[in-house]
């Protein structure tokens, strides 16, 4: 009896102990990812290096208007390179012409854009931004050229320099 006793209580204890070392994985379980950049500079250093509308768009992921953008309508061959740090983003041969304002390419350099979700106009958007920097680009939809990726980047113009191809 005594015995059977004891071993109830030792068995209590373990599954007692179990419990509370559950419970505190879970509760240390914080899931924050935070990505770092290669090219990092103060507010200051960004204010003084790009015009208002960069700023605006790189650094405080705002929206151009549309239309607005010399990009847009640009058909040249060569290279949309990052406004803020040069990184290559987007090639002119993927580039389409959307009929949104904003110029659009159906696919990205792969590893030169990083992406996001923001929730800033009350539905779910895949940000995207420059993976060397961090300057806001656009956002990422579902509606591209079907017979290509399917992808539609709607990129700010002010987020990004054309390098043209030289020959
Ligand atoms: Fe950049």
């Amino acid at each position: 009896m005594i015995i059977n006793k004891l071993t109830l209580i030792i068995a209590l204890a373990f599954i007692g102990c179990n419990g509370v070392s559950q419970e505190k994985k879970d509760s240390n379980k914080v899931d924050e990812k935070k990505e770092t950049f290669a090219v990092t500079k103060t507010d200051a250093e960004w204010r003084s290096s790009l015009d208002d509308m960069q700023y605006y768009v790189l650094r405080q992921a705002g929206t151009e208007n549309a239309f607005t953008s010399e990009l847009l309508e640009n058909k040249e061959k060569g290279v949309y390179v990052c406004a803020g740090c040069g990184t290559e983003l987007f090639k002119s041969k993927h580039k389409f012409i959307s009929g949104t304002g904003w110029p659009s390419f159906d696919r990205e350099i792969k590893g030169n854009v990083s992406y996001d979700v923001d929730y800033k106009i009350g539905y779910k958007r895949t940000e995207e931004h420059c993976a060397t920097c961090g300057g806001h680009l656009g956002h990422v939809f579902d509606d591209g050229p079907k017979k290509t990726t399917g992808k539609r980047h709607c990129i700010n113009g002010a987020a990004l320099k054309f390098v043209p191809t030289t020959k």
